[in-house]
């Protein structure tokens, strides 16, 4: 057995998978949530046992891991130290373009990007000190969300704003999702039978956060998402790209500041902000009983994507494969057949059965004369942090 254990800490919370990367199986995994909250929340769930629920206080990171340690010794799973801990990062910033083995000089580079993640690498820090501290021993890695887009060329990342200001203020396109852009790219070339390398992708990442990414050759040579997760498509309660001048206009005509401006354009906008919902399902439902703002704001959301891939594809110069992936993208065959409405300029052609069917694999649903092979992948972040940090710590430290 290699167990690699998957740690990913929210602001208040801490999702975890334990991974058996002999198979590729997942050995445990489970959820702590409202960290320091007056009632926290743990589900654990290890194969072979029953799935075990705790509510309680729980104070702070260190407090959910040595509980998550404590169900593991109920269930059993992880009974001594795991192979290596892979963490995952929201923010590299310009400086790490891959896995890195955390030592004291990353952890406070890390830390040095807190202003570009001010919500996520926090969290993301708080879990890595708390596994170091616990497994001193074992080596941590951290995977950064940043990390597949780092190669992007300097047209793709530079903002048109002056030069120095933006030098100084770290200010360019980092993209995010690319852990499961990366792991998704990696499936769809498996799936087709043919090298990454040698394919140029659109990977559509469509959950409550939604990012494309141009890929090609295996790298990231753009994507939706910039500075922040902020832009882009249209998310559940995120705006995406907004013409910048509506910030000053919602500050002198609305009245807001930028606290309440950050808010409105990050939690209260999107699908929520459109339809009321940041629920896709919630919004198809809505949109079916005849809500005229729901079947807008599908439109729109679809429109985006449509719009962002047929970019891409100039981008790419070529396009092999539009991936869909995540929530929205594994399930929802509607929000497909839309995107992919309008495509045929492309080569698009999607085959409506193999779009209607459900299903768990990873799956073909383009007709077969179709130019672009339109494939479903469902996107595995863990596995995919699994994998990077094996390969970084046999790197490393080879066996
Ligand atoms: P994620 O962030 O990947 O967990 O995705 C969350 C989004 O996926 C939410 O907007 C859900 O409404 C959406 N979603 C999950 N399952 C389905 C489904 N069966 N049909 C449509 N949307 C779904």
């Amino acid at each position: 057995m290699i167990p690699v254990l998957v740690l990913n800490a929210g602001s208040s919370s801490l999702k975890y998978q334990l991974i058996d990367m002999d198979d590729r199986l997942v050995a445990a995994s489970g959820l702590v949530e409202r960290i320091g909250e007056a009632e926290g929340r743990l589900v654990h769930r290890a194969s072979g046992a029953d799935e075990l629920t705790e509510e309680g206080k729980i104070p702070d990171h260190g407090a959910a891991l040595d509980r998550v340690l404590a169900a593991f010794e109920r269930t059993g799973g992880l009974t001594e130290a795991p192979f290596a801990v892979g963490h995952r990062v929201v923010h590299g910033g310009d400086r790490f373009s891959g896995p890195t083995v955390v030592d004291d000089d990353v952890l406070a580079e890390i830390r040095d990007l807190v202003p570009l993640a001010p919500l996520h690498n926090p969290a993301n820090i708080a879990g890595i000190e708390v596994a170091r501290s616990r497994y001193p021993d074992t080596p941590q890695v951290a995977v950064f969300d940043t990390a597949f887009h780092a190669a992007m060329p300097p047209h793709a990342w530079r903002y048109a704003l002056p030069r120095d200001l933006a030098d100084r203020l770290r200010i360019r396109r980092y993209g995010f999702h690319g852990t499961s852009h990366a792991y998704v790219a990696r499936a769809a070339a498996a799936h087709l039978g043919r090298p990454l390398e040698e394919l140029t992708l659109v990977t559509l990442h469509l959950g409550n956060g939604c990012s494309a990414a141009a890929v090609a050759g295996g790298r990231s040579i753009d994507t939706s998402m910039g500075l922040t997760p902020l832009g882009g498509l249209v998310m559940g309660t995120r705006s995406g790209d907004l013409d910048p001048g509506i910030v000053a206009h919602l500050h002198r005509e609305g009245g807001l500041d930028l606290d309440a401006i950050d808010t409105l354009l990050n939690k209260e906008s999107g699908m929520r902000g459109l339809a009321g919902s940041n629920d896709l399902r919630e919004v198809h439902a809505r949109a079916d009983a005849g809500d005229a703002d729901a079947a807008e704001a599908l439109d729109v959301f679809c429109y985006r994507i449509r719009c962002t891939v047929g970019a891409y594809a100039a981008a790419l110069g070529r396009l092999d494969a539009l991936v869909f992936t995540a929530g929205i993208g594994e399930n929802d065959a509607d929000v497909r057949a839309r995107v992919c409405a309008g495509l045929g300029v492309l080569g698009v052609e999607p085959d409506e059965a193999r779009n209607a069917e459900r299903s768990r694999e990873t799956r073909t649903i383009s007709a077969d004369g179709s130019a672009v092979a339109v494939l479903v992948v469902p996107t595995d972040e863990e596995l995919e942090i699994a994998e990077q940090t094996l390969a970084v710590v046999r790197g490393a430290a080879p066996m």
